[in-house]
């Protein structure tokens, strides 16, 4: 006898069936270094987002294990308490040397960061006394979030008790409309690189803005990270002027994690008032030294980013000839827009046939009708892979 519990969770499932939405894990196997699927048929990869390879890139493996051997798998507790080896601290300063802040913090993943630090930022900005979450209405925050902006920092700005109002996607124009009719302190969130579209924020501006109507910039280089800007180091580093930078670990540079970037105070403040930092347990070594490891390569590895921007160039050409829209992507990420949800679930079937792993995005991760293949290439996929690719979406 299924539980009442369950024979709920069993509609809701048959629901989602009923719609064609119900969402299930596939398996595959990442041996050597080759996609494939449960049949062991090997695929081109166009939908990872291990950027420049560095996930298998010897030099990261061999750290992760030799510092797992050394220092043990697990980390021994949170932070504040026994978890603050000099390995991490070594590792965030690393971090801020790369992204030129002044401090780093570590999360233990991107959604957690987001989910956590919007809130904290949120709670002492909108308090006189810095008591987190003690919202005093003269000092009310009000939080400004690109309507594109990933499901961790919608998750963020949920939990936050500050209002909330969505700009039109890049429309700083609307942005800067919203910002005048608020009297308060502000908190404005953006990504770097859309993780949907594949297109950029203008970063010069909206620090511009931020700065006329005294806001704070909160970026999200998830996608940026190792990729763009001088050296990969992301394009906050281009412009500076973003009051935090947040980047995830388990992107381009091939580990798992995510980080914060910012002043010393921002960091400082993070380790007292930031519960998804404080109540968490820290990193394990293996994951330090991954990180080390990416962190000494990324900034060499200027001929793998002109090799992904290639990737991307040559897709996007592919797919415009065709007549599909790539939305704004001018980066590693590809959308080509198909309409209708079956249309690209038949679509993204039929690359699968031809041997290519690229993904349909469907409602609600996108809007209705703008069901998709969203390609997110890589940096290893040498010209033997690309035309496969090409060929395969050429009989799209
Ligand atoms: C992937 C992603 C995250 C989440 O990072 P994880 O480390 O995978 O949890 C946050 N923001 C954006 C824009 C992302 O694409």
């Amino acid at each position: 006898m299924a539980s009442p519990l369950d024979t709920l969770l069993q509609q809701q499932l048959a629901a989602l069936d009923a719609v064609h939405r119900r969402r299930r894990l596939r398996p595959v196997s990442w041996a050597d270094g080759v996609l494939r699927d449960a049949g062991g048929r090997a695929l081109v990869d166009a939908s990872s987002n291990d950027y420049l390879g560095l996930s298998r890139h010897p030099l990261v493996t061999a750290r992760a294990a030799e510092w797992a051997q050394r220092h043990g798998a697990g980390a021994p507790a949170s932070r504040l308490i026994t978890g603050t080896r000099e390995i991490t601290l070594a590792v965030e300063e690393k971090l801020a040397a790369f992204k030129g802040c002044e401090a780093a913090l570590l999360f233990s993943s991107g959604f957690q960061a987001n989910a956590t630090v919007i809130p904290a930022l949120a709670g002492v900005m909108g308090s006189a006394d810095g008591k987190v979450g003690a919202g005093d209405t003269a000092n009310a925050t009000a939080i400004f979030s690109d309507a594109l902006n990933h499901a961790s920092i919608v998750h963020g700005c949920r939990v936050a008790r500050s209002k909330t109002q969505v700009f039109r996607h890049n429309d700083l124009q609307h942005l800067d409309d919203l910002l005048r009719q608020h009297a308060g302190r502000k908190l404005i969130l953006t990504e770097s690189v859309f993780s949907m579209d594949g297109d950029r924020a203008d970063l010069p501006a909206l620090v511009r803005l931020a700065e006329r109507h005294g806001a704070a910039l909160y970026v999200d280089e998830a996608h940026a990270s190792g990729v763009l800007g001088p050296q990969g180091r992301g394009l906050a580093a281009e412009c500076g002027g973003a009051d935090i930078v947040m980047g995830t670990l388990g992107k381009a540079f091939g580990a798992f994690g995510a980080y914060v970037a910012g002043s010393r105070a921002l960091i400082d403040w993070l380790v007292n008032g930031c519960p998804g930092f404080i109540y968490t347990t820290a990193l394990p070594p293996a994951v330090l030294g991954a990180v080390d490891a990416a962190l000494d390569l990324v900034p060499g590895m200027d001929a793998e980013r002109a090799r992904l921007a290639q990737n991307a160039q040559r897709l996007r050409a592919a797919l415009a000839l065709r007549k599909h829209d790539t939305l704004g992507s001018t980066t590693q990420i590809v959308p080509a827009v198909i309409g209708s949800e079956a249309d690209a679930l038949a679509a993204a079937r039929r690359l699968e046939d031809a041997g290519i792993l690229a993904v349909a995005i469907r409602p609600p991760t996108v809007p209705d009708g703008t069901s998709r293949l969203r390609f997110a290439l890589g940096s290893h996929l040498d010209d033997a892979a690309m035309d496969r690719l090409l060929a395969a979406v050429g009989e799209l």
